[in-house]
């Protein structure tokens, strides 16, 4: 059994639903399972409805109708007036309404936020399953919310392994071709619940380790796994082979290759990952698998943009030891500071962290009461790895660095423009 990932690009418009329907025409499309996104970037927009529906329910109406008319227009271009897809279509918007308009529960962010966002995959693959029918391609449509059995963190669900390994190995018939939503999942109480942003990926992974596949390709607007983000790096270059483990270093460093916890699954049941273009489906792309590190081994670059630089050293010249540093981490925790790199020396210690929940202030006011502090704010974090010399010279060429660290395969150079 084979799994096939489509992410949002690949359905963000009818255009885009036609290429899915020809490339699984073209693939042998029993024995398979397809894991879908929400179309384009309508999770974006169904993130604005529980922001309205939580916060500011005067724009509910305006938020709704976005989603209403980007779904609208597509199913207007694929599907005759009289097709079943306009019931099907009214009957999962009343649905939201009715959880809209009816939810006792109080307007719980986390818990509204996955009743809410799930409606884009149960969209998509509704579609999906309609088109690919009237082109006489037969599927199978699954609510993955009774397969993929998980915790109720909401909107950074945990699977539970065991119960999804039963659901799935019960539910799904391996001999026909299959469609699931990606990024969902279901609590025990009947819940909706998400796997967190970009988790359809991880839901290829699931599915495969469940079903013993031989398997995955997810398929994406790019070529396969590049040596670089070709929004950031003007000159790319295809990876033809990684390893598994040489994936989840990347994904460490914040490539987006693919959704990091996607790789594990597949690992651990050995199973291999291509990652092809949807746009050219005629290349091979990239496989990820056991054995050789990186096909071809050239230098690939990582960069996370506008990080913050911290020096800490103490106030009374001592050294930074044991019980300063374990201080200083569990500020960082308690802040919500993700940390990307540390350096420590005798006298201080060096950390690059991600504001992403604009916690640096109130941070940096406890720390400086008990530090001395140095902070620049505003630096890039490159990363390379397997870098040379002119790798090196080439990221150095960006700016002033201000900070390098070095090990075996990876340099990591912070960099102030
Ligand atoms: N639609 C979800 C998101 O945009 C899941 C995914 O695309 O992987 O985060
Ligand atoms: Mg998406």
């Amino acid at each position: 059994m084979k799994i096939y990932k489509f992410g949002g690009a690949s359905v963000k418009d009818a255009d885009g639903v036609r290429n899915v329907t020809e490339i699984i025409k073209s693939q042998r499309s029993d024995h398979c399972l397809l894991v879908v996104s929400a179309m384009g970037k309508m999770t974006n927009a169904f993130e604005e409805v529980v922001h309205a529906y939580c916060f500011n329910t005067s724009k509910l109406t305006s938020a709704m109708d976005k989603i209403v008319k980007y779904h609208q227009t597509i199913i207007d271009e694929l599907f005759t007036e009289e097709h079943i897809i306009f019931k099907k279509f009214d009957g999962l918007l009343q649905d939201l309404w009715v959880f809209l308009n009816h939810n006792k529960e109080e307007k719980m962010y986390d818990f509204s936020y996955d009743q809410i966002v799930c409606y884009g995959e149960l969209l998509s693959t509704t579609i999906l399953h309609y088109y690919l029918n009237l082109q006489g391609i037969n599927t199978v449509w699954n609510d993955v919310r009774t397969l993929v059995k998980t915790d109720s963190s909401f909107r950074d669900a945990k699977v539970n392994w065991e119960q999804t390994e039963v659901a799935i190995s019960k539910k799904i018939n391996s001999e026909r071709l299959n469609i699931v939503q990606g990024f969902l999942g279901g609590d025990t109480k009947g819940n909706t619940t998400t796997l967190g942003r970009e988790g359809s990926d991880y839901t290829a992974g699931i599915f495969a380790y469940c079903l013993n596949a031989n398997q995955v390709t997810i398929w994406k607007d790019v070529r396969g796994v590049l040596n670089g983000d070709p929004k950031v790096f003007s000159k790319t270059q295809l990876l033809e082979q990684i390893s598994y483990e040489e994936t989840i270093e990347m994904a460490f460093y914040g490539a987006s290759v693919v959704h990091p916890k996607t790789i594990q699954p597949l690992q651990s049941k050995n199973i291999p990952l291509f990652v092809r273009s949807f746009l050219d489906p005629s290349l091979t792309g990239t496989e990820v698998h056991r054995g050789v590190s990186i096909q071809p081994k050239i230098p690939c670059f990582i960069v996370k943009k506008n990080q913050i630089l911290v020096s800490i050293s103490t106030r009374d010249f001592s050294f930074m030891v044991e019980d300063n540093i374990s201080h200083v981490f569990q500020l960082l925790h308690q802040y919500l500071l993700a940390v990307n790199l540390i350096q420590n020396s005798a006298i201080s210690f060096s950390v690059c962290i991600d504001n992403k929940f604009n916690q640096f202030e109130a941070f940096y006011e406890e720390l400086k009461s008990s530090y001395k502090v140095e902070v620049t704010k505003g630096v890039d974090l490159y990363t390379i790895r397997h870098f040379d010399r002119a790798a090196v010279t080439n990221i150095r060429s960006l700016g002033t660095s201000i900070l390098t660290q070095v090990n075996k395969e990876t340099m990591q150079i912070v960099i102030k423009i």
